[in-house]
């Protein structure tokens, strides 16, 4: 191992079998929940030019300013490994005429796809992640903005994960939040000793993004600052407030934080974030809200949207998951290692779904009873010269004080069907 010409690169994981079946689940559960949503998946290509992130995250988010792996290709193009999927979902949209058409088209659509951010790496937070996202596209009604967050609700519970707790908030329009940062401004620099360079920096590029800031120092400034609340318009103020009936009335718990604001540009309106106290500091798992104007912004046509983003390497973590997939041992005594073969490929026929692994031909029986133990085995299928000219098996029940059975071999999916019953 030591004379390996090369290690992982820093802030990248390897994800072994283990963690892959929890990720594998999870991702089941997704693909089987979705359909309930009339979501339908899409693949989004690990690079895409710059100036989409640029645009739609916005040139002053930490994203573009500090995070991005961008370079220039053999074309001169500059490219970027996606940092996030909404810009790139809404382009892929765009450009393949699924929203648009003499006025925008309801679609929904979802992708699981790996995102790359250039960050200080840490338990849960990777310079490679997986996300599973999902954008409804063409609905300005707030019955969209329910149904996204029912959505993640039944996954969540699908998933078993109880205590996830889902904060949301307003941010208004572009007017809105001008008219706020322009009081946010005043009142940092009321304090303005207390601030960072880079503070000061992201106090006049983006102020609304020093509310989302985790220095510690910050908090108490921060508990005190001016809330958006008072700047909404009264539309979006009504449509908050319905939002929040329609989650009583679905029995949803959900906090309404003020404060909460995302650190991308393109929201307006609803802002959600789904947080855990299991993960320690890195615990946002799931995030989202409205963007009607990004797709504008992107050069497309306006579509009102709303959309969100899990991170799946921090649900993994909290997952709890045990495969269930019997295992199958095949011990094969014969003299003929052809056998072998025919009876595999007569197994792997089968429809059903099992880990099967087959024993060391050349060893012993008893020998290859103890290689199926160790391997955790729950049956052990045994063929001899007996059962090969009878066209049965020998089972013999590894997990259970079941006794050995001799049955024909047609009835082998019976007996797995059976089996985990
Ligand atoms: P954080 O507050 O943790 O930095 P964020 O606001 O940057 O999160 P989003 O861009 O909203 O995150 O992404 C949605 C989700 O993706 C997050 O809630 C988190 O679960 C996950 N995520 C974001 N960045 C990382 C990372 N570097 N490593 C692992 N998961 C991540
Ligand atoms: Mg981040």
């Amino acid at each position: 191992m030591s004379n390996l010409i090369s290690k992982k690169i820093r802030g990248f994981r390897d994800i072994l079998p283990i963690e892959s079946k929890k990720f594998l689940y999870i991702e089941n559960v997704i693909h089987r929940i979705a359909p309930l949503f009339n979501v339908q998946q899409i693949r989004l290509p690990a690079l895409e030019s710059i100036d989409l992130f640029k645009r739609s995250i916005g040139e002053t988010s930490d994203i573009v300013t500090k995070e991005m792996y961008s370079f220039e290709d053999r074309n001169n193009d500059i490219l970027c490994m996606i940092p996030e999927g909404t810009a790139s979902c809404v382009r892929l949209a765009l450009e393949n005429n699924l929203i648009y058409d003499r006025g925008p088209k309801k679609q929904r659509l979802y992708y699981i796809a790996p995102m790359f951010r250039h960050e200080r790496p840490q338990k849960g937070r990777y310079r490679q992640f997986t996300q599973f996202g999902a954008e409804f596209f063409g609905d300005t009604s707030y019955t969209n903005d329910i149904d996204l967050i029912l959505l993640i609700t039944k996954i969540f519970e699908k998933l078993n994960l109880l205590d996830i707790k889902l904060s949301i908030n307003t941010i208004g329009t572009a007017v809105d939040r001008k008219k706020y940062s322009q009081e946010l401004v005043t009142y940092f620099h009321s304090c303005s000793e207390e601030l960072s360079d880079a503070q000061h920096d992201t106090l006049s590029k983006n102020p609304m993004r020093l509310l989302d800031s985790k220095d510690p120092k910050l908090k108490s400034i921060i508990a005190s600052a001016p809330l958006i609340s008072g700047f909404l318009n009264e539309e979006s103020q009504a449509n908050f407030d319905t939002i929040k009936e329609k989650l009583d009335r679905l029995k949803i718990p959900f906090i309404h934080d003020p404060k909460l604001v995302r650190g991308l540009d393109y929201y307006n309106d609803l802002v959600f974030e789904w947080k855990t106290n299991k993960l320690g500091s890195q615990d946002a798992v799931c995030a989202g809200g409205r963007y009607d104007n990004l797709s504008e912004t992107i050069g497309g046509k306006p579509v009102p949207s709303v959309g969100f983003a899990m991170g799946l390497d921090r649900i993994v973590e909290l997952v709890d998951y045990e495969s269930n997939v019997l295992i199958i041992g095949l011990a094969v005594i014969s003299n003929s290692n052809d056998e072998s073969y025919k009876i595999l490929n007569s197994l792997r026929k089968i429809d059903l779904t099992f880990n099967l692994i087959h024993m060391d031909d050349n060893k012993s029986l008893s020998k290859q009873i103890k290689q199926a133990d160790k391997s955790n085995c729950d049956i052990l299928i045994i063929v001899g010269n007996d059962e090969i000219s009878n066209n049965t098996f020998t089972v013999k029940h590894l997990k259970c004080d079941r006794k050995d059975q001799n049955i024909p071999f047609g009835q082998l999916i019976d007996l797995i069907t059976e089996y985990k019953k």
